[in-house]
């Protein structure tokens, strides 16, 4: 018998049973379907203080690494998209420039701007829920996170979740 077995809990109650225990972004993974929850809710927190309604998260094996809202009047600041400010939290709470193994989930399309950071950042994994027109960071006549690249390499694994 193993040592140190995960506790099983259903898929869709893990952020609640990871707060319940005080282990979030610890002990009991996120499932795609939590992190988007998550923006979702900051989405919501960032439309009630006036903001776009846009909310990001990055996790790395399913913990909680970095979260943002959009901030653009707060900070006023045209590039505080909430996909730049989590990739800043992310690097900053890693020490590192290289979001390998990372995923940036967000509500909404990332935009160029931020598909060129998370680009940089190399992200594996990038789920969102809903595209932006000519703005988005994979709309078709410029793919930026969908072409390889002689400087970033490999485009991320993208993931559209509009249910
Ligand atoms: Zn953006």
């Amino acid at each position: 018998m193993k040592a140190k077995e995960r506790k099983k809990v259903a898929p869709g109650d893990n952020r609640r049973e990871a707060e319940r225990l005080g282990t979030l972004g610890e002990e009991i993974p996120m499932t795609d379907a939590d992190a988007l929850r998550r923006c979702q809710e900051l989405a919501e927190q960032a439309r009630m203080a006036g903001e776009p309604a846009v909310g990001c998260i990055i996790t790395r094996e399913g913990a909680l690494i970095a979260e943002a809202g959009e901030s653009v009047h707060r900070l006023c600041d045209p590039t505080a998209h909430a996909e730049l400010l989590a990739i800043r939290a992310a690097c900053a709470a890693l020490g590192t420039l290289d979001l390998h193994g990372c995923v940036l989930y967000s509500n909404v399309e990332p935009c160029h701007m931020c598909a060129y950071a998370l680009r940089e950042a190399r992200i594996d994994r990038v789920v969102f829920q809903r595209r932006v027109g000519p703005i988005g960071g994979t709309q078709p006549t410029e793919p930026l996170l969908g072409k390889w690249s002689e400087d970033w390499g490999e485009p991320p694994i993208v993931e559209i979740r509009d249910e």
